[in-house]
């Protein structure tokens, strides 16, 4: 690395995020300088095609002009304000009309009525559980407050959503969860861990037993809430299992658990419908979202609550005055018009609809690297996929942690031009909603080379 060379001031500078710092230290950052479509430059001029979206987020690709136009109106209308004190403004009534008006189905009635708007997922998710727990305060239920989510879920990294988060390296020296409110059950990974002859069916029939055996052992009156991804997402594109969420559905109504999806990865066509929800009939009494709410082009995410949880928000208000909690920039104008703007070309462009066609052109394409031995299974829905690669594809033997060829597999993709995300050994891809099927076809090209190189 030249001294003086742009990586070199990356280096002395920035903390990068899930990254191995101290092995970063030789390479330094690749720094993205453009993007066109489904593609991003770095500051050498090389081309990547970005099979994740950037963060799973990016769903109108990288040269959106639309988007800038929104953002720069909006600059000039009324660059900033707040919905503190009584205050708002219009770009934020204007999305979330629009935002409600394409919610999810919630529980049969009591409808997603309001939002409360956010800058990450993370925040969204610690405000469900605050809301959680505000609200079994309000109702004489002090000790209904435990959260369940899943082993290998990803809720996000602030304090609350990191403790939800069930993966040991978001937790480990981080002295997280942070309290024992937080339990984790287990995960719908079928592929790895059906025993032999299980069936989806019957496999998903054993998550909900352990579920309830949680719950039981917990005390249903302790338990609060269940979050959800509908695919989990950092757990390596992991869709469920059939019949898994409605079975997961009826443990939570038997003993009043609210549940809370999140949709952070899944919502906004990335499944083949506009929601997750919609694709596993999921009826949520919240449900996060954020990333391709503005296509990632303004940090902003949403939390939309059902009637009932904003009744009872009205209610502790009028016990306690004020409902204290806020974000400096929530529902920042140019982030709204950007999202609002965002929502508009999904419907112009038809574009959830189009991800929907593209679907089995690229799941197709995926699932055509059956044949390549380093791959144990290809699952996926929609413009969401997960490979997984396994040292012995018969006998459904995984590859010694040690040798890390989740993330070889992903170096060397990169370096071919191809951008994907290890979750230990399965491969992730989650394209920008508009792929062409030519481009799905270059990718799977591109991940076919790269696994023939690290065999
Ligand atoms: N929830 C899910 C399912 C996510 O995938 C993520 C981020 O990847 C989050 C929450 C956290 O969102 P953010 O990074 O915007 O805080």
């Amino acid at each position: 690395m030249l001294p003086n060379s742009n990586r070199a001031r990356d280096l002395a500078t920035i903390v990068h995020q899930q990254t191995e710092l101290s092995g970063m230290r030789e390479t330094g950052a690749t720094l993205m300088t453009g993007g066109d479509g489904v593609y991003v430059f770095d500051e050498d001029g090389k081309r990547y095609l970005e099979g994740m979206a950037g963060m799973w987020s990016a769903s109108l690709g990288f040269s959106e002009k639309r988007l800038a136009e929104a953002a720069y109106a909006q600059m000039q209308d009324l660059p900033y304000y707040h919905t503190f004190h009584s205050r708002g403004h219009l770009a934020a009534v204007d999305l979330a009309e629009k935002l409600l008006a394409m919610a999810p189905a919630g529980r049969p009635g009591n409808p997603l009525s309001k939002v409360l708007f956010h800058c990450s997922g993370s925040e969204c998710n610690d405000t469900a559980i605050k809301l959680a727990w505000y609200v079994n305060n309000l109702r004489g239920r002090p000790e209904k407050k435990k959260i369940i989510g899943r082993q290998m879920g990803y809720h996000g990294c602030t304090i609350a959503a990191a403790s939800l988060t069930g993966m040991p390296g978001m937790h480990r020296e981080f002295d997280l969860p942070i309290s024992d409110r937080f339990l984790h059950t287990s995960f719908p990974h079928w592929y790895r861990f059906h025993e032999e002859g299980e069936s989806e069916e019957d496999f998903a029939t054993r998550m909900a037993e352990d579920l309830e055996t949680l719950i039981l052992a917990e005390g249903p009156e302790t338990v609060a809430a269940f979050f959800a991804e509908p695919v989990q997402g950092g757990g390596g594109a992991l869709t469920p299992p059939r019949t898994y969420f409605e079975k997961i559905q009826a443990v939570l109504r038997k003993y009043d658990v609210l549940f809370i999806a999140d949709e952070v990865i899944c919502g906004f066509g990335r499944t083949g419908n506009p929601w997750g929800s919609d694709t596993y009939a999921i009826r949520p009494d919240m449900v996060s979202c954020g990333k391709a709410l503005s296509a990632s082009y303004q940090p902003i995410s949403a939390l939309m609550i059902s009637e009932e949880i904003h009744q009872a928000l009205l209610e502790q208000s009028a016990r306690l005055g004020n409902f204290s909690m806020g974000f400096t920039f929530a529902a920042h104008p140019v982030a709204c018009a950007v999202a609002r703007r965002t929502l508009e070309i999904y419907e112009e462009d038809r574009v959830f609809e189009h991800a929907a066609e593209v679907s089995p052109a690229f799941l197709g394409a995926l699932e055509g690297l059956m044949d390549h031995p380093l791959v144990g299974d290809v699952r996926g829905v929609g413009l969401i996929a997960g490979v997984e690669l396994m040292a012995d594809r018969a006998r459904r033997v995984q590859f010694a942690p040690e040798a890390k060829v989740g993330t070889r597999v992903q170096e060397r993709a990169m370096a071919n031009g191809l951008l994907v995300r290890a979750s230990g050994d399965r491969i992730c891809f989650t394209p920008p909603l508009i792929i062409t099927p030519s481009q799905v076809e270059e990718m799977a090209g591109l991940f076919r080379r790269t696994l023939d190189q690290t065999l």
